[in-house]
């Protein structure tokens, strides 16, 4: 079975037998996406981009094998190369003005675009960059080994491309972006500002967006209940195990085929939770792309919607893939650009577990997110001597499973009205061992605990805390999962 559709090759190749394949990537496509803080030039930012890469899949000349999410990939006779990188560059820096692109291209003879590359020798590219083998190229993972090829080239186009940010002295920068000169005066709702023309652009495709998907208008709109005034919920979804599917592909009808099958239970997951939790208006989704997904939802459903969310990207499982998730609320006075670059952080967090397990499993790391100094991830010293030491952690991954079975010990909790014996027990920890089981020992007896957990050594030893090393010989490590339990039932409202 040849590689790439033999039809439309030949239809592109003319006479020639050398073929390009030309590809492009925005570059910091969320950098440009959070430039600013306004909600509608995010939407707009993010929509443009779309634009672009439709585009691109327009472009019925050539073959157009992918354009999705910032990137593409494009095959056109050799000697019409350098007029595609023209037209590439010309479309994008006038439907995405502020944004930056690198595009890259590599020769291949026809015959390896159907019957794949017999002989890496003829690629000149250095074999370590990221780590890409070029080893065994037999032509039997023949499209992942020009996805290698094709990948390798522009990684080192990217390293040489050092863009310069335009330097305007003397003029009045744009206030919502900051970078361009600013050249008109925009009418918000709560002042006026001076905005450049790309920013302008961002904020009518933004309008427009909004308007398509039935996103919120204004951030205030994502909003179910008194608490969400103040909070706002976020998800971010990133695939784990991609790289390993691509590199068993043959062709790129099958390429083409597991992306769509990808994007199409992305695609439905939202679409059920909006559904079910009757988002309409409520909610927005700056980045979904392919495999990347970010949401920002009502804080006080977001727990119950992340539920509903992680269950039906389950079904990534048949496809052998599993997921990681960043979770979790801030305080709504957060720049947006604040929030998502903690969510990044969660979901590296959650990211680290997935690849340290040998199991397919979804992993999760959340976090309630209050001040814009700290980093989401933390650990925390509660009590110290010479002889012990009790820790915390915040916002650190763990499997899926976890996530729910504490989920559901803190519901108990909560039905029994028993989340301020949490706090009660939180007070206890911040002393030696011995002390922290005595004292807790004690409050045990004279509370309805044991409706939730029969027995107060199972209690103390599975969330109060548990020895998890020793920093000397002398010295052990308890850690407490109580503020994290804590932090657990604040999230979900
Ligand atoms: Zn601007």
């Amino acid at each position: 079975m040849s590689i790439f559709d033999e039809e439309k090759l030949k239809l592109v190749s003319g006479n020639s037998n050398e073929l390009s394949i030309l590809s492009y990537d925005v570059n910091s496509i969320q950098r440009y996406i959070f430039q600013s803080s306004n909600i509608k030039a995010i939407m707009g930012s993010s929509k443009m981009i779309d634009e672009f890469d439709k585009e691109i899949q327009n472009m019925k000349e050539f073959y157009v094998v992918t354009a999705v999410g910032g990137t593409g990939m494009i095959i056109a006779s050799s000697d019409r190369e350098v007029e595609v990188k023209e037209m590439i560059k010309d479309k994008f820096y006038k439907m995405v003005p502020g944004g930056e692109i690198t595009i890259s291209s590599v020769r291949f003879k026809r015959d390896e675009l159907i019957n794949g590359i017999k002989n890496e020798k003829n690629y000149k590219i250095p074999a370590d960059i990221a780590g890409i083998k070029f080893e065994n190229m037999d032509g039997k993972n023949s499209y992942s080994d020009i996805f290698k090829i094709i990948s390798s080239e522009m990684q080192r186009q990217k390293s040489l491309n050092n863009p310069k940010t335009p330097l305007f002295e003397d003029v009045q920068r744009c206030e919502l972006c900051g970078v361009m000169p600013a050249s008109s005066i925009y009418h918000f709702a709560d002042g006026d500002l001076h905005i450049c023309s790309a920013c302008e652009l961002k904020i009518k495709k933004g309008n427009e967006k909004i308007r398509e998907e039935g996103y919120a208008e204004e951030l205030a709109d994502i909003s179910l209940s008194e608490m969400d005034k103040n909070w706002i919920g976020f998800i971010k979804v990133d695939i784990n195990n991609l790289g390993n599917l691509y590199s068993k592909i043959k062709t790129s009808k099958e390429f083409e085929q597991k992306s769509g099958e990808i994007e199409d239970i992305i695609q439905s997951s939202i679409n059920k939770v909006v559904n079910v939790f009757n988002l309409r208006n409520k909610y927005l989704v700056p980045i979904h792309g392919g495999d990347d997904l970010f949401m920002m939802l009502p804080a006080s459903k977001v727990v119950d919607i992340f539920k509903t969310l992680s269950s039906s990207l389950s079904s990534l499982s048949e496809m052998g893939l599993s997921f990681s998730a960043g979770l979790g609320m801030s305080n709504v006075k957060m720049p947006i650009k604040f929030i998502f670059e903690s969510a990044e952080a969660l979901i590296s967090s959650a990211k680290k577990c997935a690849y340290a397990s040998d199991k397919n499993e979804n992993f999760v790391a959340f976090k309630v997110i209050s001040s814009n100094s700290i980093d989401p991830v933390t650990e925390d010293v509660l009590y110290e001597d010479e002889k012990t030491k009790n820790i915390y952690k915040l916002g650190f991954g763990m499997s899926l499973s976890q996530f729910f079975d504490d989920l559901a010990f803190v519901e108990k909790l909560r039905n029994q009205k028993l989340i301020p014996f949490l706090q009660k027990t939180y007070s206890c920890v911040k002393d030696r061992y011995e002390v922290a089981g005595l004292n807790v020992n004690y409050f045990f007896a004279r509370s309805r605990m044991e409706k939730v957990i029969e027995d107060p050594i199972q209690y103390f030893n599975k969330f109060v805390l548990t020895e998890t090393g020793s920093e000397t010989d002398e010295k052990k490590v308890y850690e407490s999962k109580i503020p994290y339990l804590l932090e657990l039932s604040r999230l979900w409202g």
